[in-house]
């Protein structure tokens, strides 16, 4: 544990003024790109997350296609001006790691058997990252999923909960995230009730793990109304057609 650095005000607060078990202000958004398929925009904090979707389109180079299934290509991406020190332009060890976890998640959750012979492309281009980019990384991607048209189980959302000088927070800062003693991100399908996603970075005890769990729920069912919601503004303008 980490004495030195003082993460919690006297009055127990966390140091941006949240409480324990709040989120950072997010915003979500549908439909923000033209050139895509289906795609998303969403902020967690100062972390700001674009997810793009191409396809169902013919599976290239034709040996990778599956006969069966559609296959989901993935990409989880830090911009070069998304850290402060300059991140290397290529794919990093930890990028691939991240890409990785985000495929198989989502792989879970999209009808690949739909589309025998095609690809679906999924591409999370982190712009500003401040803590939190692969479950918000994910819960983009979810949204531009829907937003593509691709039949899904079910949306996605994902928070990470953290264990900062012996207390569990949720949704941890980059600093509290640095100095903390774990974070346990998460993603969930809510309605599907499935894990999606979960990674434990650190030591946390079994009645700590439950804890973590309960407290990454609460958050990520706020997150699904918010994308039910943000799903449902795109076409707001819309009318129905009258039936006659
Ligand atoms: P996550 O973004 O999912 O929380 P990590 O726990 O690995 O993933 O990273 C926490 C935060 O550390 C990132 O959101 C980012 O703010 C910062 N970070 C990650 N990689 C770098 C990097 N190469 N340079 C500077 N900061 C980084």
């Amino acid at each position: 544990m980490n004495e030195t650095v003082r993460l919690f005000t006297e009055d127990g607060k966390r140091l941006d003024g949240r409480s324990f078990d709040q989120m950072r202000k997010v915003r979500m958004e549908v439909g923000v790109l033209d050139k895509c398929d289906g795609s998303a925009y969403i902020e967690l904090g100062k972390t700001k997350i674009f997810a793009a979707v191409y396809g169902p389109k013919e599976a290239h180079p034709r040996h990778l296609a599956q006969p069966h299934r559609a296959i989901l290509n993935c990409r989880y991406h830090m911009a070069t001006f998304s850290v402060s020190d300059r991140k290397p332009a290529g794919m990093t060890r930890r990028e691939i790691e991240l890409t990785k976890v985000i495929k198989e998640g989502l792989e879970t959750l999209i009808f690949l058997e739909e589309f025998p012979r095609s690809a679906i492309d999924v591409f999370i281009e982190i712009i500003q990252a401040d803590a939190g980019t692969r479950t918000a990384g994910i819960t983009a991607a979810s949204l531009a999923l829907a937003d593509a048209g691709i039949p899904m189980m079910d949306l996605c959302a994902g928070i990470a909960v953290g264990k900062v000088q012996g207390k569990l927070v949720l949704d941890p800062s980059e600093e509290e995230d640095k100095y903390g003693e774990a974070d346990m991100p998460i993603a969930i399908a809510p309605r599907i009730n499935s894990i999606v996603l979960l990674q434990l970075n650190g030591r946390l005890t079994i009645d700590e793990f439950k804890e973590a769990l309960s407290l990454a729920r609460r958050g990520i069912e706020s997150l699904y109304e918010l994308q039910r919601k943000a799903l449902k503004n795109k076409f707001a303008g819309i009318e129905e057609p009258e039936v006659e």
